[in-house]
């Protein structure tokens, strides 16, 4: 390294160039070594995760992490050290993080590998993305698919009611121009300019059909990408992404997925979007409770695997109970009441169900199933 001036610093302004370096940076910096263990934390990590550097250094990293990515931590280091296939390093991904307090955020995590006196260690740059500025981040990139996806499911949703609904006034159109042209025909004139003048709105409400036979048919043929997913590494990126916004500080989230779920086929986006849609459901349902946790578990059961959200606020309010995934249902000021019902429709389309657990009591637990690939192996 040489400084502006071409010269090679000596080893005293190399450290604290470092130094320098770490202490300035926005994101948090944090070193580990092979085993995990912390050897640096700058002052941004320490901000950001509310610990002082002295009570986590030397401690594993998997401090920072909710329970379910502790216990993955070690595999991944010691797999990685293994067979050098990269989850992480050099790719950056969405994860949750956890404060000192137990509380959850999401953060962008990028890692970077590197040796020190002959020993390897991991540098972890962490974002924090509760709050984040609009421009730089990937996630903005992730929900951007996401909202993209949501607004069209949101779209046809919303068209395909109006096409219903419009139906049936349509078709009772249709049906009492019938009666007007025949009761037209019995007089004296048969009915003379007015039956002709019937004769075009029946030619117009013919078109008006038409156009909603048509909209149906666009609507139904929305495409779909799918693939076999991991499920697991789904569900993280989505919770993480549900979480953006401010809504969720101070929340504690528990995420609980089997070890060895067996791959699904799916359309990654959308079944984000049922992700997605359930938590941001649950956050808004927590907002004025005092306590706020929740709970996304995903396990095999038979040919399936379920994932259900859990959440302690004051759980579903009986005008809406029956009819929670109907759409235009909603008892937010400010909801479209689509949500549930565009998760029914992407769960229903990949051959699974989603329902309300009206059994669960202190809160409330929507649970939704997928079927497994048929070659399921991981
Ligand atoms: P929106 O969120 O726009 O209201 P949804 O279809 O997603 O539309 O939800 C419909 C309604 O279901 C909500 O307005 C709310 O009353 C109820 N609901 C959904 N999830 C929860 C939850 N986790 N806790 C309590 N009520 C919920």
């Amino acid at each position: 390294m040489t400084d502006t001036f071409g010269a090679q610093p000596s080893a005293i302004d190399r450290s604290s160039l470092l130094e320098a370096l770490q202490e300035t940076s926005n994101d948090a910096i944090i070193t580990i070594d092979a085993r995990g263990l912390i050897q640096t934390f700058n002052t941004r990590a320490e901000f950001l995760f509310g610990y002082e550097r002295g009570e986590v250094i030397g401690k594993n990293v998997k401090l920072l992490m909710p329970g379910h990515f502790r216990e993955q931590h070690d595999r991944y280091i010691a797999n990685y050290l293994e067979t050098g296939v990269k989850r992480i390093i050099g790719i950056g991904r969405v994860v949750t993080g956890e404060r000192r307090d137990g509380s959850t955020f999401p953060l962008e995590l990028s890692v970077g590998e590197s040796t020190l006196g002959g020993r390897t260690i991991f540098v972890g740059f962490i974002r924090d993305l509760t709050e984040m500025k609009a421009e730089q981040r990937r996630v903005q990139e992730l929900q951007h698919e996401l909202f993209h996806v949501s607004r069209l499911a949101e779209m046809g949703q919303v068209a395909s009611g109006l096409a219903h609904e419009v139906n049936q006034p349509l078709a009772a159109i249709m049906n009492y121009l019938q009666v007007a042209q025949q009761l037209l025909k019995q007089q004296p004139d048969g009915g003379g300019a007015a039956s002709n003048v019937l004769e075009k709105v029946e030619a117009q409400s013919k078109r008006a059909a038409d156009v909603v036979k048509r909209l149906r048919a666009f609507i139904d043929r929305r495409e779909v990408e799918r693939k076999r997913e991991n499920l697991s590494t789904l569900i993280e990126e989505a919770l993480a992404l549900g979480m953006v916004g401010p809504a969720s500080s101070g929340l504690r989230v528990h995420l609980q997925i089997d070890r060895d779920l067996p791959h699904v086929e799916v359309d990654r986006v959308q079944i984000q979007q049922v992700v997605v849609n359930l938590v941001r459901n649950a956050i808004d349902a927590m907002a004025h409770s005092a306590r706020r946790e929740l709970r996304i578990e995903a396990s095999k059961e038979g040919n399936d695997v379920i994932v259900a959200v859990t959440d302690t606020g004051p759980g579903i309010s009986p005008e809406v109970a029956d009819k929670l995934f109907a759409a235009f249902v909603t008892t937010k000021p400010d909801g479209m009441g689509v949500g549930l019902s565009i998760c029914r429709a992407i769960v229903e389309s990949h051959g699974g169900r989603i329902a309300h657990d009206s059994a669960y009591v202190g809160g409330a637990r929507f649970r939704f199933a997928v079927p497994t690939s048929q070659d399921s192996a991981n």
